[in-house]
This record gives structure tokens, C-alpha cells and sequence, in this order.
């Protein structure tokens, strides 16, 4: 489970290295960048790292105490504070076979509207806090993933803000978003911002060759164009064709939405991936046009995973598009 098992980022991961050899890694860490990227594996070979008993160059070695612990998912060092299902776990799987199991082990509290859609709410920090202020395991240190954070609420962030100020000692705070934007720059800086880049066309092969199975390697290549350097968007995207879901042709689209609606949890993924592909299109290009189509399809992609009638997004996304040769 160590650094190297990692695609891309080296940058970041050589910044962190060092500052941890020097002693002077920050107690509070903001991991932003485009969702998909490899952020939350690089917060997990991280948090093995400062708990490996015998940290080298490479990371955690992966066969100390610690290491075995967090193999298995039965540990107490590294917790992961999730803003959505009660299930949802990280498990971060690395390309030598070891593995970091996080069950959600700061779950959301049962009050309040739908399960999954949950933010990240204030009972959920407080045990952060409460824990943060145990003592200090003897072999190792106490870290905290707190993923999605932008999607916490304001009780949560103002909570997290007084811990985040005078960390106890040997806790560590790994926050992670893809909308940093959103955040209060209160939080941000009280944190150690670390930037994450999509990867580059090499690294995506590299991670294709590394991760994907054998028979599923043509399915990744040909979707990893459209991926645009997220290996997470590109198994979105795998999915989505493995449910012959790349051949539909515009001309089909409101018959193909309409075939989807039997299931509406299936319908939103597979119609944000569909509208992000083509998002995708215009995404690198400077010019006004390019710009209006990307906001619309986003706005189109956001009201359909808050609800919003599949058809009925839509069809007001297209008439607004206006003319448009999708
Ligand atoms: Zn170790």
C-alpha cells in the first residue's frame, strides 16, 4: 500500500514525503482537484504511511502491525468521515496486492431525509473532535479522511473549523473536495492545500495496465479519451458501455431516457455520464460558445441528480442549446 502503487501526482506525493522526513508535514490537509482523480488513495497511502512502522521512500512496507491492520479493515487509527451511504467504505485497493479497508466509520446519524444524499452533518464532526481528543495511540497516529467536505453543512464546517485550528497532537485531518470553490476560505486556509490535476494521457495507461483486468483493458482504451484523465470517470464510463449504453445515437436519446425512467436511480447515472461525455467536448476549449454549452449541460447533469424529470431536464437543456450539433 505504499506511494508508488499510486498513478500520478508525484509531484504532490514527493511534497508530502518530504515534509514528513523533515518533520514538518501539517497537521490539517486539503486535498482538491476533479473528482475521479486519485485523491482519496493518495489521503489513504498517506494515512498508512504515518502509521508504518517502517515508513521507507516507497510509503507504509506494508507488513508491520499497522500495516496489517489497516489491511484488514480492523483498525483504529485511520478513520473515514463520509458524506453519503452508511455502507460506503474506501477500499482502496493498491496494484501489489495489499489493500486499505475504511468502513464509514464515522457515519451520518439516521435523522433527516434520504440516506444517500445525505451531507456531511454536525453529529458526525463531533465524534471526530471527541476521538481526536483521546489519547494518542502509542505506535501510531490518528488520522481523519473527510471526504466531499464542500457538501458538509455550515454546523459541521464551523465545528470542524475550532479543530482545525490547534489539531491534538499526533491526529492528522485529511479534508478532500472537488469544489473547493465552495468552501469557506476560513477552512482553507487553515489547511495545507495540495492541488490535484487530472492525469496525464501516459499515467491513464499506465493505470489500465495496472488495474483493469485483462478481458476489460479494450473497454477501458477506447473510453479513455473521453475519460480526459480521471481514472474514476472512467470507470463510470466503462460501465455505462458495457450497458451498450455508448451506442445510443442522439437521434434515440429521448427514446433511450425514456426506456430508463423504469429505474430512476439507473436513469441519473447513466444520463450524467451520457451529458458529462459530452460536456466533455467542449470542456477544453476557451471560447464563449464552448463555455455556455459546458454550464448548461453541468446545470442539466445537477438537476437530474436532484430529481429533476429526466425527460423534462432534457428537453429544456436542448432548448436552450438551441441549434446544436451534439
Ligand atoms: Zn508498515
Amino acid at each position: 500500500m505504499n506511494f508508488s502503487s499510486v498513478c500520478g501526482h508525484n509531484k504532490n506525493i514527493d511534497f508530502l514525503k518530504k515534509l514528513f522526513f523533515r518533520d514538518r508535514l501539517p497537521h490539517a490537509l486539503l486535498f482538491s482537484g476533479p473528482a475521479g482523480v486519485g485523491k482519496r488513495r493518495v489521503a489513504a497511502a498517506l494515512a498508512a504511511f504515518l502509521n508504518c512502522l517502517n515508513p521507507d521512500e516507497k510509503g507504509a512496507c506494508g507488513e508491520c502491525s499497522n500495516c496489517r491492520k489497516l489491511s484488514s479493515g480492523n483498525q483504529a487509527m485511520v478513520r473515514f468521515v463520509g458524506s453519503s451511504k452508511d455502507e460506503e467504505e474506501m477500499n482502496i485497493q493498491f496494484k501489489n496486492g495489499s489493500r486499505i479497508l475504511l468502513k464509514n466509520t464515522i457515519a451520518g446519524s439516521k435523522r433527516g431525509g434520504k440516506k444517500k444524499t445525505r451531507k456531511i452533518n454536525i453529529d458526525q464532526i463531533r465524534e471526530v473532535i471527541r476521538q481526536a481528543a483521546l489519547k494518542p495511540f502509542s505506535d501510531g497516529m490518528k488520522v481523519f479522511i473527510i471526504d466531499d467536505v464542500a457538501q458538509a453543512s455550515i454546523e459541521a464546517v464551523n465545528s470542524l473549523l475550532k479543530v482545525l485550528e490547534e489539531p491534538p497532537r499526533n491526529t492528522f485531518f485529511i479534508l478532500i473536495t472537488s469544489k473547493k470553490a465552495l468552501l469557506l476560505p476560513t477552512v482553507v486556509s487553515r489547511c495545507q492545500g495540495l492541488e490535484f490535476s487530472f492525469l496525464k494521457g501516459k499515467e491513464m495507461h499506465e493505470y489500465i495496465d495496472n488495474y483493469i483486468e485483462p478481458g476489460k483493458k479494450q473497454a477501458a482504451e477506447s473510453c479513455v479519451e473521453a475519460a480526459g484523465g480521471s481514472p474514476g470517470k472512467l470507470l463510470e464510463l466503462m460501465e455505462a458501455d458495457s450497458a451498450d449504453f455508448k451506442k445510443t445515437r442522439i437521434e434515440n436519446f429521448f427514446e433511450e431516457v425514456d426506456r430508463w425512467c423504469g429505474d430512476s436511480a439507473t436513469c441519473q447515472k447513466k444520463l450524467a455520464v451520457m451529458l458529462e461525455k459530452e460536456a466533455l467536448r467542449f470542456r477544453d476549449k476557451p471560447d464563449r460558445e464552448s463555455c455556455r454549452r459546458v454550464t448548461l449541460i453541468d446545470d442539466a447533469i445537477e438537476a437530474v441528480k436532484k430529481n429533476a424529470n429526466p425527460s423534462l431536464a432534457v428537453s429544456n437543456l436542448f432548448l436552450q442549446l438551441g441549434k446544436v450539433d451534439l
